[in-house]
């Protein structure tokens, strides 16, 4: 079974790609089209095969419709066949809504969004020729209840679920599922970004009162990919520790 996963050359995406190989998947690194992201990405496919499974790297900026495309080709040559896909990859361009320019919003939707299009488009179509495969989208607690400084990425985000829902009602009765995660607030370079207030803010609200690791975005990823969620279809799972309560 291959997978391939979207922005895995760090943060949550590696943390997939590394339990998704120890679970006996066939890796597909995708990472954004630079020399330092590639040298990330060589890393994350060699600790891949540490598990005894190929793995390989693909670059493209996933909120360009022709590298999706290309690289989804590619991926299906060297591996044969496209069994799951994450569509992990995304940005935050945070700002309050009165300050944010059209450039950071476009930004963020086109990476964050399109990109989902993008992937799902040609992979599905691969899928329903397979006649079975899982896709997990990485939505958010921001595009479920909204964050201050990120309308543009809760919009992203909300569209995530919107398009989760109507992929797998398209696509289930062709034995394909489509799920999404929304993880809270988990420890990563992009969290880094946060400022003091902003996490203050969301801890507030969080009934473990910690941060998530990305082993337990990851585990459910694992999860939802797998034949344990033969009958899971069309939902987004909540990985905030209880914010939601
Ligand atoms: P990260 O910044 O560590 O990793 C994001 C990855 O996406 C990087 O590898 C980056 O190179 C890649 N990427 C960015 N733009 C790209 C592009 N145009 N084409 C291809 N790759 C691109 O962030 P992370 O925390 O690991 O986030 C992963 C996903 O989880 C994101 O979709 C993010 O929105 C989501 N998420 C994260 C948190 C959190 O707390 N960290 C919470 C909710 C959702």
């Amino acid at each position: 079974m291959v997978v391939l996963i979207t922005g895995a050359s760090q943060g949550i995406g590696e943390c997939i790609a590394k339990r998704l190989a120890k679970d006996g998947w066939d890796i597909a690194i995708n990472y954004y089209p630079t020399n330092d992201d590639r040298v990330k990405a060589e890393k994350v496919a060699e600790a891949c095969r540490e598990s005894g499974v190929k793995a390989e790297i693909f670059p493209a900026d996933v909120s360009d419709f022709g590298q999706c495309a290309e690289m989804v080709k590619a991926v299906r040559d060297a591996f044969g066949s496209i069994d799951g896909l994450v569509n992990n990859a995304g940005i935050t361009k945070d700002t309050l809504l009165t300050l944010m320019s059209e450039e950071q919003y476009d930004q963020v939707i086109a990476v964050n969004q399109k990109s989902v299009f993008n992937m799902m488009k040609p992979v599905v179509k691969i899928m329903m020729k397979q006649k079975h495969g899982a896709v997990v989208n990485m939505a958010s607690v921001a595009g479920l209840y909204g964050n201050p400084g990120q309308f543009n990425y809760s919009a992203s985000k909300a569209a995530i679920i919107g398009m989760t829902m109507t992929a797998a009602k398209e696509v289930g009765a062709r034995n394909i599922r489509v799920n999404a995660v929304a993880p809270g607030l988990i420890k990563t370079p992009m969290t880094d970004k946060l400022t003091d207030e902003q996490k203050a803010k969301i801890f507030e609200q969080v009934a473990m009162k910690r941060f998530g690791e990305v082993e337990e975005i990851a585990s459910v990823v694992a999860f939802l990919l797998s034949d344990d969620a033969s009958y899971v279809t069309g939902q987004t799972i909540e990985i905030s520790g209880g914010l939601s309560m």
